[in-house]
């Protein structure tokens, strides 16, 4: 009896043993492909960040490029947002809070009504006279010397920036006009996701220091718009550590157009359009 009771706890332990193995092994494999995504997003984001430090608007000019291939491979996987969801983006489409993205593109054929900020450079008129009298006023106060470097951009512009790379593309591989649209796509963003063609994103930098870099930070104009952009309904659209949450960089120089009662909210809660706009759905 004795030797058969041993015989019984030694099977009972043998099988608590692989019991544990198993649970051990299957948290190990499922430690190890955390650290491996871990490791890959890493990468990922070193891989911008490292392209990030350019100090030519050229170099920037791909770099901006690519990063809208990314943003337009994560819009492909989210085309199959429910019916719903759809049609309240649908419903903000023309309000100040409508967000613009490779996730969420511009309906077709949508043009701001506009107005001229300064020389060449147009908003939605709802917007363009205030984003003049808010650089006007960082200037007057000693403050920085703002400029704009980039406002409305229409969608035949972004169409012509796609075909002309479309041509290239053929130019330099001899392939068949589908194949080069395809690998266009690749570094061109197609026209329509892009938030300055909403007419309520500017760039703004500082003439001391003209360059699309997260240095911009430390210019006087962007310590100033960062105080006080939100007095005149603009937020910074891409604010530091939300590229998760908005699938932009860091943009230490972008601005966006919401309305001050907006705009105070979304400052003062220190959160990003996103997310703004999610809790008001949610409300
Ligand atoms: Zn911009």
């Amino acid at each position: 009896m004795k030797h058969s009771d041993s015989r019984t706890t030694d099977s009972f332990h043998k099988e608590v043993l692989l019991a544990l193995l198993l649970v051990i092994l299957t948290l190990a494999s499922g430690f190890a492909i955390q650290v491996l995504l871990q490791i890959q997003d890493n990468r990922r984001a070193e891989q911008r960040a490292g392209l990030l430090m350019l100090d030519t608007l050229e170099e920037f000019e791909t770099y901006a490029w690519n990063e809208r291939a990314y943003h337009r491979a994560a819009a492909e996987r989210l085309t199959s947002l429910p019916a719903k969801k759809q049609a309240r983006l649908d419903d903000l489409h023309l309000d100040l809070l409508t967000i613009v993205s490779a996730a969420s593109p511009m309906k077709d054929g949508y043009v701001p009504e506009l107005g001229t900020v300064v020389e060449e450079y147009q908003l939605d008129a709802r917007c363009a006279a205030i984003c003049w009298q808010m650089m006007q006023d960082c200037r007057a106060e000693n403050a920085g010397y703002p400029m704009i470097c980039s406002a409305y951009r229409t969608q035949e512009f972004q169409q012509e920036l796609f075909d002309n790379k479309v041509v290239r593309v053929m130019m330099e591989r001899y392939c068949t006009i589908e194949e080069a649209t395809a690998l266009a796509a690749e570094e061109v963003a197609y026209p329509g996701t892009s938030e300055h063609q909403l007419g309520l994103a500017a760039d703004i930098i500082d003439e001391t220091f003209p360059y699309l870099t997260e240095w911009q930070e430390t210019t006087g104009t962007q310590k100033w718009l960062k105080e006080h952009a939100a007095d005149y309904g603009f937020i910074l659209r891409y604010p530091p550590g939300s590229s998760d949450i908005t699938g932009i960089i860091y943009e230490p120089w972008h601005y966006r157009y919401v309305g001050e009662k907006f705009a105070h909210e979304i400052t003062n809660r220190g959160i990003t359009l996103e997310e703004y706009v999610a809790w008001r759905r949610g409300r």
